[in-house]
């Protein structure tokens, strides 16, 4: 084998630098998948707590995100709305963000939920700028992204995907191309919006049978073999102590946080109104939500349940 095959064999197999902002309750575990893999990673979250956790397991912590991008092939985010991916990305004033920053050819994944066209913006100063952007955000949860078997949706350049894949291999098992940037938000709150409905309406059918007098274990069994089975059910049931390791069973702490789901309805609801498309059942599951993140904002978002039946809160 030539020197030349050999060094281009070596930048193929070499695992490039990534630079991980935003360690929430999804962001962590997803960049500790990484480190295990064998990642050199840099992290930064405005929360000491969250970079302390990574620098226990072997991250680097870095003091802005621009440090943690220092020396970085590849930068990763994970937070929480479009507001904050626009601060990291482009600065407070659009221009004086991470991406002005970046070397050319930097690869950069965004996997928070947020409005495709925050997606696409983002993206086309990247693009201006010589940087590849992907949006990727995820399905699965903070336990599929414990597991490493998150769902990846991505929007974004072949090219780009293709060298993301592998990287997004680590923390995912289903890893999609949804087509030009922006795609993946646009089917990531499809999904969303299907997922609310799911909840509040399990919610309501379990209050339904316990004030009737059912056990919610033997309804919730009973309706997993019949043709109300959904994955809220299966594997997210919003009834305390019916599945073990789920928020319900644990005060609906940690988990995916109401404010987060009706920040992802509307964002379906609002797609829905500016592209003409009717979702009645998508605005009641919003509605609900609107009501009940005025005081369980940060509970998981399975505490749906408590607008039935407070006890369970
Ligand atoms: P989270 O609130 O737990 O974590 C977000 C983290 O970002 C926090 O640690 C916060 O300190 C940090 N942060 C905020 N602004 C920052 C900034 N400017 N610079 C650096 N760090 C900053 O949220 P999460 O549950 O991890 O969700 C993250 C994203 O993933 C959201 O868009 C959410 O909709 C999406 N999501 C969450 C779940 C879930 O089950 N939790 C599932 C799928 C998708």
């Amino acid at each position: 084998m030539s020197k030349k095959d050999m060094s281009t064999m070596d930048n193929e197999t070499t695992k490039p630098n990534i630079a991980f902002i935003g360690l929430g309750n999804m962001g962590a575990p997803m960049a500790e998948n990484l480190l295990k893999a064998g990642y050199a990673l840099s992290v930064y979250d405005l929360s000491e707590e969250a970079t302390q956790r990574l620098h226990k397991a072997g991250a680097r912590v870095s003091d802005s995100p621009n440090d943690a991008a220092n020396n970085a092939q590849v930068v990763i985010s994970m937070l929480p709305a479009g507001q904050h991916v626009h601060a990291v990305y482009l600065g407070s004033d659009g221009t004086h963000g991470l991406l002005a920053d970046l070397p050319k050819g930097t690869l950069v994944i965004d996997s928070s939920t947020i409005a495709a066209a925050d997606a696409e913006l983002v993206a086309k100063t990247a693009t201006k700028l010589g940087i590849n952007f992907l949006d990727a955000p995820v399905s699965g949860g903070t336990g599929g992204a414990i597991a490493g078997s998150l769902t990846f949706i991505v929007g974004g350049a072949a090219e780009a995907f293709s060298k993301a894949e592998p990287i997004l291999a680590v923390m995912g098992k289903n890893v999609f191309h949804a087509g030009a940037n922006g795609a993946g938000q646009v089917a990531k709150i499809c999904n969303n919006m299907l997922l609310g409905i799911l909840m509040a309406g399990t919610a309501e059918a379990i209050n339904l049978g316990v004030k009737n007098g059912l056990d919610p274990k033997v309804l919730s069994d009973i309706m997993l073999q019949s043709s109300g089975r959904n994955w809220t059910l299966e594997v997210y049931n919003p009834y305390p102590n019916v599945l073990e390791n789920v928020p319900s069973s644990n005060g609906y702490k940690g988990g995916f946080m109401s404010k987060l789901m009706q920040k992802d309805l509307n964002l379906a609801l609002q797609t829905a109104q500016d592209t003409g498309v009717e979702t009645p059942m998508g605005a009641k599951a919003t509605e609900l939500y609107e009501s009940h993140v005025v005081e369980h904002g940060d509970r998981d978002f399975s505490s749906i349940m408590g607008r039935h039946d407070s006890s369970v809160l």
